[in-house]
């Protein structure tokens, strides 16, 4: 069997990559262990413009959001499935401190805060002593839907297979790779955590970042926005369902949930919340997160027939779709890739 690309991985990095590689009719096979519990799995899908305490803008905000959208609209339309949806976050404030972040913020005229001017009108469903803000231009990527469709029409066109991909069965020439019966053009690793412990990637500054997320019922709660007061609440595709959490945590001894998590968040819902609510849920992932805090995109500066796509932190819900683009763009047309992002920034690094 013979194709251009071998993708190893179906995150929001394979997906993407394999959907804009099927935009330009080229031939390649994805192959991805269907793991229960992936950073892209556990992800809240939420595209938020500002980050952080102190409300700053995110990175290339204007130009990554607004393209991560329409290509959410287009594969979503494809699949025939709600893939993305408009919601604004009403941003609860936590304590003074962080009112006061945000009253600075908008005198600052920073375009995507305003002040809620129904400041009552969330009040049969949350206790909210300090006010609320609103964020805009924030999104849902409904993560839930996405992957498994993209998953199933792969399946269909013969594009997938669900195994767990071995490093040792590589076989690399200097034009081609081989792996089992199909050789490629390029092989490009879109494989979140198990990057980091490949001996191509593994000098790489890597620094994977634990979160933690509680899948609850809440009937009746409107759905129309995302909710924040330290924790995130955001809307799942099916009625009633909701994301909680999470945390970031650099250290940490294993990747399982806590049950310090559990209770920590199950405390601030049951005081935030005024309607009754079931845990349905309890998951923990590691966000594939970099030391720098910029992806890793682009071929091995040392090996041209392998590439990486991965480093996508807290943001891959919108960085992913926008450097997979970048990747297809700098594969088939020797493109740029934003040195911020470009992999041959860490060239001697990788020649160690
Ligand atoms: C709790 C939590 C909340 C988050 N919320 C958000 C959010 O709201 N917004 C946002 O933008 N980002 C969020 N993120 C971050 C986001 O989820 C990640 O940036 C993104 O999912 C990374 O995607 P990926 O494709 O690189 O990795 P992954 O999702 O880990 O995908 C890698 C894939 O490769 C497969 N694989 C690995 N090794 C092999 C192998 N040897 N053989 C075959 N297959 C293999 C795995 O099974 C997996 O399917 C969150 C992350 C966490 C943990």
């Amino acid at each position: 069997m013979q194709v251009d690309y071998l993708i190893v991985g179906q995150g929001l990095c394979g997906t993407w990559l394999s959907w804009f590689l099927t935009k330009e009719n080229k031939r390649f096979l994805v192959i991805d262990k269907n793991d229960a519990i992936t950073s892209s799995k556990v992800s809240a899908g939420v595209m938020n413009p500002v980050t952080g305490r102190r409300m700053v803008k995110v990175w290339m905000a204007e130009q990554i959001m607004s393209f991560a959208h329409d290509a959410y609209l287009e594969m979503g339309n494809f699949l025939q499935i709600t893939s993305i949806s408009q919601k604004n976050i009403i941003d609860f404030f936590p304590n003074v401190h962080q009112r006061q972040v945000f009253l600075e913020r908008l005198e600052e005229r920073e375009t995507y805060l305003s002040s809620y001017p129904e400041q009552n009108q969330f009040n049969s469903f949350f206790n909210y002593q300090l006010g609320c803000g609103e964020i805009h231009h924030s999104y849902v990527a409904h993560l839930e839907v996405l992957l498994p469709a993209w998953r199933k029409w792969l399946t269909e066109m013969n594009r997938l297979w669900d195994e767990h991909f071995e490093m040792e069965k590589l076989v690399s020439g200097r034009e081609w790779i081989q792996y089992k019966h199909v050789e490629a053009q390029k092989i490009i690793f879109c494989d979140g955590l198990s990057s980091f412990e490949n001996t191509l990637f593994k000098q790489l500054p890597f620094a994977p970042n634990k979160g933690e997320m509680l899948l609850v019922d809440i009937p009746g709660l409107p759905d129309q926005h995302i909710y924040k007061k330290a924790f995130t609440l955001v809307p799942l595709s099916a009625a009633g369902k909701f994301w909680f959490g999470s945390n970031y945590q650099w250290t940490f001894s294993d990747p399982n949930p806590t049950k310090e998590f559990y209770e920590h968040a199950k405390r601030h819902l049951a005081q935030w919340l005024k309607l009754p609510f079931t845990i349905v849920d309890h998951k923990a992932s590691l966000r594939p997160a970099t030391l720098e805090r910029r992806p890793f995109v682009g071929l091995h500066p040392h090996k041209e027939n392998v590439g990486i796509l991965n480093g996508m932190g807290t943001k891959g819900c919108s960085l992913a779709p926008f450097f997979a683009s970048q990747l297809v763009n700098n594969l088939l047309r020797g493109e740029a890739i934003d040195p911020l992002a470009d992999i041959s920034r860490f060239k001697k690094v990788l020649s160690l």
